[in-house]
């Protein structure tokens, strides 16, 4: 939290913001979600094209096929065994390859773990290459080839897994313990919000749910109870606000709700009747004793002009004028010239 309300009403100090400059461009934009999205479906993809490629492989070395001159041999099943040159190349073919090469400076795509998966990758083709070209030579399974290749593909296929539960991880839009959105879904939908706002010229708003003396309910309940309160809180945050409205979990005990359409009146009123709910609803803690609790709400207008960072920054100064006047209340900042404000002091 940064300055007192009075402040707040006669200062617009937006170089502030440090700590969301520094976040990726693409994550910003809202394409991360997208580039990782395609990545994801390029991994199951040479998932499931390694596999059938390896049952190739091994088809080839135990299945002696004759040839049958009037019939083509469609793609996916193996050609007949001879013994001339270059028919281990037939069985070589995959998409992952080209597709690295066409994409590896991607951000994304430019990290440790894939540029192993890359290198595992020619590995196990190089690999099988030789096994399948010394079997074509002569007619024989050379144990310690096979071995090679055998290991590589298992490799392969390890750190795909490993990279897609890492890519999931990453990805994942929900915040584990309250079920609310996590803080990266936050930060590029309220980038999206922005843009329709200003497109549509509609007003929006945020604003950051702190509870109050929180820290004291973990340590006179015990940690459990305090997850317990923040459960129900989130709880009553997402089944109070209206439908298109979102909640985040901004932080430890702070909440972040998107109020698409609405403009700082509106939003006030929301906020109101959601300090309200809270007040009247005491979670009931694993002893069942109920317990009562409040939350601070700090709000301000999503402004075409101000960056993410910005915005939150506001509604941070807001909130920390409703800690400093006393806690369970709403506050919302008002900008130097008054526009877009709630007029009445809640
Ligand atoms: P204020 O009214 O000024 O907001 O006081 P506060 O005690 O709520 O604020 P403070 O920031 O001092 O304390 C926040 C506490 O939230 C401290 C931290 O231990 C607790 N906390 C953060 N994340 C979690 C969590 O996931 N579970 C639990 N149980 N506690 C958490
Ligand atoms: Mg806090
Ligand atoms: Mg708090």
């Amino acid at each position: 939290m940064a300055a007192p309300m009075d402040e707040m009403t006669n200062r617009d100090d937006d170089t502030s913001a440090e700590g969301y400059t520094d976040m990726p461009e693409s994550i910003a934009v809202g394409n991360f979600v997208d580039a990782e999205r395609q990545i994801l479906a390029e991994l199951e993809t040479a998932l499931s094209e390694h596999i059938a490629l390896v049952l190739d492989w091994n088809r080839h070395l135990l299945v002696k096929e004759e040839e049958t001159s009037d019939k083509k041999t469609p793609a996916t099943t193996a050609p007949p065994h001879t013994h001339g040159a270059h028919t281990a190349n037939k069985h070589d073919y995959c998409n992952f390859g080209a597709w690295y090469a066409l994409n590896q400076h991607n951000r994304l795509m430019d990290q440790p773990a894939i540029k192993s998966l890359a290198t595992t990758h020619q590995q196990l083709h190089a690999a099988a290459r030789r096994l399948l070209e010394h079997f074509d030579h002569d007619g024989t399974v050379d144990a310690a080839e096979y071995d090679a290749m055998a290991l590589r593909a298992e490799s392969f296929f390890a750190q795909i897994r490993r990279l897609e539960r890492a890519f999931r991880t990453a990805r994942s839009d929900v915040d584990p313990l309250t079920g609310t959105y996590n803080r990266q879904t936050m930060l590029s939908d309220l980038e999206i919000e922005r843009e329709r706002a200003t497109r549509t010229r509609s007003s929006a708003a945020i604003a950051l749910v702190d509870l109050d003396f929180f820290k004291a309910v973990n340590d006179t309940h015990g940690h459990q109870n305090g997850d317990l309160v923040l459960q129900a809180i989130a709880g009553i945050l997402q089944s109070h606000v209206r439908p298109f409205d979102k909640v985040y979990r901004y932080g430890g005990e702070e909440f972040l709700i998107c109020l698409p359409n609405a403009d700082m009146r509106q939003a006030a009123h929301v906020l109101e009747r959601l300090r309200r709910v809270i007040e009247a609803s005491p979670v009931t803690l694993r002893n069942g004793t109920p317990l009562p609790v409040t939350a601070s709400i700090g709000a301000a207008p999503i402004l075409h002009d101000k960056q993410i960072g910005q915005i939150i920054e506001k509604a941070d100064r807001a909130l920390y004028a409703a800690k400093e006047s006393g806690r369970n209340r709403v506050r919302v900042w008002r900008s130097p010239d008054g526009a877009d404000t709630a007029k009445k002091k809640l």
